[in-house]
């Protein structure tokens, strides 16, 4: 316990965030902002967050770079100078770094320390949080940062344990890299994280081998250095796309489509449009008519489209086959963008292996076994993806009122009023928690969203002298009905996949994103504070039980 040891009281702060990925930096610059004391526990020895953990070959942001940054600070987004149209790790990672320089942020943060349990304690109304360093420390409000996507997914396989080669998953690649040359590699999985590795991967390896359960459509990135004129483009327009990522429904600084359905103009003139939006690539391919994801005619017009494109790159029929036997509509699993992934499969020492028909059953010490076949490898890559929304959340310890474990709340399945707090856990804000838009969006603009929202509230209670919010108990029940209503329009959630949760043994299965559009959800948010917070319940400072008052909260 991190006791102070002149006076054997617990270090007490103003706010503690779990994290400092995207997330947790803004985070903490806005309550610093505030005037509030702060400490960010982060589990890495560095800041980043998904960027930090995922360095395996290949991995970058499939959004745009001029998308997929921080908009709070004019002086940073016109200093930072992007180079690509979709960065790779190390220049986001460098991008974290330079961010949490430039606002002073690291002398909050404390590095290789894990939060294990956070309990409140009513009385006092304060979190307790314990580290995996043995300290516990008080704080009354709790953030979590804790990201959507950073508890890894590893398959339970039997004889894991006698693999003789070396095995790991994709976002526990070490820093220094690992040298495959010479090696035969296995990569497990076929997502998007797969699909990023697999060409860098081909390239180095004496022969890899491609263990796929469930083909997917993938886009081509058309990546492309970012030149000059870009560059100055995109500084003189930054102003304009900002206000474009406001209305946009997943928070890309996009135009709305050309026309949108599908349905609504002719075959030559939807032909003509696809085919506009494949040499663009990238993600924004889900948007090419509105109704993409809404309409079944619709998606499978665009569907199709894409597979006649697919076949076009894959040389050996079979392998083709193989690879287009997609089960699900385009955009029903997160769309995929890709860099030389399907031509991959045309090189010589490439081999796709069907594991839908014929499953791996065991990990053997010389590799691995399925059905139907072994396979001799050196390396055993992990590309099994992660635990999503709820994973980081739940691998703590969070104990709301009278000690109830998130994880009893959570039990047939999670849900937040906002997407923000959940009711009977006090104080506790959640960055991209289930009922918020979170990754179905662009998502470092979703956090900074989340983000202010919790900042003004906190700045609101402060002004009020309130000590305590929660979520009321029926506005929550409300909100995650209408997530869910929201999710039985769309086609995701009709198939399987970690958007739904089933990626994951026994855990609830649903989608717990607001798909009503990240901007509709900002408008909701926007109107909810506007209106004094609707929904939450406050409680005065004189309601908490008398204790040594916290200075800072106090002083202002
Ligand atoms: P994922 O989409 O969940 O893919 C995991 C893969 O592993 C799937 O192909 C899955 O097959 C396979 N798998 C899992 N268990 C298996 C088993 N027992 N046997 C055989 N195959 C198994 O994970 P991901 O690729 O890491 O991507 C997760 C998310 O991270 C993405 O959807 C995206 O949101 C994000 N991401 C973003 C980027 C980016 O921005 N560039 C890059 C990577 C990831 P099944 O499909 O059959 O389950």
């Amino acid at each position: 316990m991190a006791w102070r040891p002149e006076s054997g009281e617990l270090v007490d702060f103003d706010v503690v965030i779990i994290g400092a990925g995207a997330a947790g930096l803004y985070a903490l610059h806005r309550v610093r902002g505030l005037g509030l004391s702060a400490k960010v526990y982060e589990k890495g020895d560095g800041v980043g967050g998904t960027w930090y953990w995922n360095r395996y070959p290949g991995a970058r942001c499939d959004v745009e770079s001029w998308d997929y940054c921080y908009t709070f600070s004019e002086e940073l987004e016109l200093e930072w100078e992007w180079t690509e149209r979709f960065p790779t790790q190390p220049e986001l990672e460098r991008y974290f770094n330079h961010v949490a320089d430039r606002f002073d942020l690291r002398r909050d943060i404390e590095f290789e320390t894990r939060v294990d349990q956070a309990r409140f304690d009513d009385d006092q109304c304060r979190w307790l949080i314990s580290t995996s360093n043995g300290e516990t420390v008080s704080a009354r409000f709790l953030i979590s940062a804790a990201g959507c996507l950073s508890e890894v997914n590893t398959p339970r396989f039997e004889g894991v344990e006698t693999f003789e080669g070396r095995q790991i998953h994709t976002a526990r690649w070490p820093k220094g890299g690992i040298d495959v040359t010479g090696m035969r590699v296995g990569v497990i999985g076929t997502g998007s994280t797969a699909v990023q590795a697999i060409p860098q991967l081909a390239k180095q390896a004496d022969h890899l081998f491609v263990f796929q359960r469930t083909p997917q459509f993938a886009i081509p990135a058309r990546n492309r250095p970012i030149d000059a004129d870009h560059l100055e483009e995109l500084k003189h327009n930054y102003r304009e796309r900002w206000e474009l990522k406001r209305s946009n429904p997943v928070g890309m600084g996009r135009r709305p489509p050309e026309v949108s359905s599908a349905l609504e103009v002719d075959e030559t003139t939807r032909t003509r449009i696809m085919e506009d939006s494949w040499a663009l690539g990238g993600p924004g391919f889900a948007r090419t008519f509105d109704d993409v994801m809404t309409n079944a005619e619709s998606n499978q017009i665009t569907s199709q489209f894409v597979l006649d494109k697919i076949k076009e790159k894959v040389a050996d029929p079979a392998v083709a086959e193989s690879l287009l036997a997609i089960d699900h509509p385009l955009g029903a699993r997160r769309l995929i963008v890709e860099i030389d992934y399907f031509e991959t499969y045309n090189r010589e020492n490439v081999t796709l292996v069907d594991v839908a028909t014929a499953p791996i059953e065991e990990i053997t010490p010389q590799g691995l076994r399925t059905t139907e076949d072994s396979y001799e490898l050196d390396l055993i890559v992990y590309a099994t993806g992660f635990d999503g929304m709820t994973g980081a959340l739940l691998a703590m310890d969070i104990r709301g009122v009278g000690g109830l474990p998130l994880r009893a709340k959570w039990a047939e399945g999670a849900g937040a009023y906002l997407g923000l707090v959940a009711s009977g856990f006090p104080n506790f804000f959640m960055i991209t928690g289930p009922g918020s838009p979170a990754v179905f969006s662009n998502v470092i603009f979703s956090i900074e969203q989340h983000v202010d929202w919790i900042a003004d509230c906190l700045a609101h209670m402060l002004d009020h002298g309130l000590h305590r919010i929660d979520a009321d108990p029926e506005a929550e029940a409300q909100w995650t009905q209408q997530v869910h209503d929201i999710a039985a329009q769309s086609i995701v959630g009709k198939t399987d996949s970690w958007w739904t949760g089933a990626n994951i043994e026994g855990k609830p299965q649903g989608v717990t994103f607001y798909l009503g559009g990240t901007h509709t959800y900002r408008e909701i948010c926007e109107e909810n504070a506007a209106n004094g917070y609707k929904g939450f319940v406050f409680r005065e400072a004189h309601h908490t039980a008398a204790r040594k008052p916290h200075l800072r909260w106090n002083q202002r």
